[in-house]
């Protein structure tokens, strides 16, 4: 089957035609026609399978197609979204489809200057792609006209729902006209999601393409013993073995401080690379991104929230300097690699404080994992002292603090919006200028 015969637009076939996408991938055989007869969709698929133009495609043509255009401050798409990462790879997707269609797309996103974002949802749009906790905070200081609203996405809203963001979430539709198309993506079914689809859908229906297949079971997994104290020597010298092959590499620290000193001894031994965390401005963790994607680096240290959204084809291996402190985050981090051809290679640094942890994980992916000795390491050797720096905490060296947790803003609270909340001016999505009564909506 081709996308011509999917019924979307012209505009979106000649964009779709340059991507070089020539065969519609599963999860958009489905969606593309259920979307465009106007049926809300449960979409069950994974970042990988091509949901988001599974969404963005048919989107695109209904605005086209529909009579009343964006008017001034208004807008016609809301795309909600977990992560920084993943609202900046939507809108990027949607610009593209959209080349031809002459479509405007907003982004609203923590970490950034809030001031372009206001001016953005002045203007009005037809996407607004956004964060809740980024947009409930803009919608508590007055922004954002949503009564045209015609269509919602909730992309991976299991995501959203782990990361906290369910009273934003609320609170966000809530405001939303009652009559619009809700498409709702998760990666799975939980009661939860069921339940968010009972309140904000109609009558959907679900979608469910067969899934990715499970990297636990085709990317291939070494596990190495490792003494703590040795990790970073070990990593280098996996990194110098060039029979490995080495050339994209993912590499998972648990702490965002741990990042920073795994990336700053590699930058000492002359391995270019960058790290990625929730310390990281948005400007820094983009330019990392863009570095690792076009190959001016081979090394991306990241953590694991940091990492929620990262779709960067050609990852040769993904090396787990720290096990995960979620075991469930084992499988999504292997699965980094070989998105395309669903093989790649993962390998974890196993200390003797892991050993429990590692019996746990068989348990969780039922497969038994063989961690043994690294051959041609020298296991014997001493570990490297530690330079003054590692006893540092980073604002000492002129850094930013560590914070305890990474991630968005509270989403209720916004910036200003649990003490507006506690005055009883939490006005979300009011027009600017506009008072509301009766406080929170
Ligand atoms: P997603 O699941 O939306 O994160 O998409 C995963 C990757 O698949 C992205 O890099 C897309 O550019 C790519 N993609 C989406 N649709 C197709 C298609 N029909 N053919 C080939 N690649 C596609």
């Amino acid at each position: 089957m081709s996308f011509e015969s999917l019924g979307l637009d012209a505009a979106v076939l000649k964009a779709v035609a340059d991507q070089g996408y020539t065969t519609p991938t599963p999860i958009q055989l489905a969606a593309i026609p259920t979307v465009l007869e106007g049926t809300d969709v449960i979409g069950i698929a994974q970042t990988g399978t091509g949901k988001t133009a599974a969404f963005t495609l048919p989107l695109i043509t209904k605005l086209l197609r529909s009579k009343s255009g964006a008017q001034r401050g208004q807008v016609r798409c809301l795309v909600l979204a977990p992560t920084r990462e993943l609202v900046v790879q939507i809108a990027e997707n949607i610009q593209a489809y959209s080349r031809y269609a002459g479509l405007t797309v907003a982004t609203c996103y923590g970490g950034v200057s809030e001031r372009p974002q206001i001016a953005a949802l002045r203007s009005g749009c037809d996407f607004l792609v956004a964060t809740p906790g980024r947009l409930l905070d803009l919608g508590s200081q007055g922004h954002g006209n949503f009564s045209a609203l015609e269509y919602l996405v909730l992309d991976e809203a299991d995501r959203m729902l782990d990361m906290g963001f369910l009273p934003a979430i609320n609170t966000i539709v809530r405001a939303l006209p009652k009559t619009r198309q809700t498409l709702l993506f998760s990666a799975t079914l939980s009661r939860e999601i069921e339940s968010l689809t009972h309140q904000f859908q109609r009558s959907p229906k679900t979608i469910e393409v067969g899934r990715r297949s499970n990297p636990a079971e085709t990317v291939t997994q070494f596990l190495y013993e490792c003494p703590g104290a040795l990790k970073q020597v070990m990593l280098h010298h996996l990194l110098k073995d060039e029979a490995q092959g080495m050339s994209m590499v993912l590499v998972f620290v648990r702490t965002k401080h741990g990042a920073d000193r795994v990336c700053r001894k590699l930058s000492q031994e002359d391995i270019p690379c960058a790290a990625i965390h929730a310390n990281r401005s948005q400007g820094q963790r983009q330019r990392a991104l863009q570095a690792f994607k076009n190959g001016e680096i081979r090394v991306l240290v990241a953590t694991d929230i940091a990492s929620r959204g990262i779709d960067v084809d050609g990852i040769t291996h993904v090396v787990n300097f720290d096990f995960p402190d979620q075991l469930e985050d084992y499988v999504h981090r292997i699965g980094r690699t070989g998105r395309a051809l669903a093989t790649g290679t993962a390998i974890t640094l196993v200390t003797r404080e892991d050993f429990g942890e590692l019996r746990r994980l068989e348990r969780i992916i039922g497969k038994h994992l063989h961690c043994g000795k690294l051959k041609g390491f020298d296991y014997t050797q001493q570990a490297p002292p530690r330079a003054p720096e590692d006893f540092q905490r980073p604002e000492q060296r002129g850094g930013r603090p560590q914070h305890s947790q990474e991630g968005h803003q509270h989403p209720q609270g916004g910036r200003f919006g649990g003490q507006r909340a506690a005055q009883g001016q939490y006005r979300p999505f009011g027009r600017p200028g506009t008072r509301r009564r009766g406080g929170p909506r």
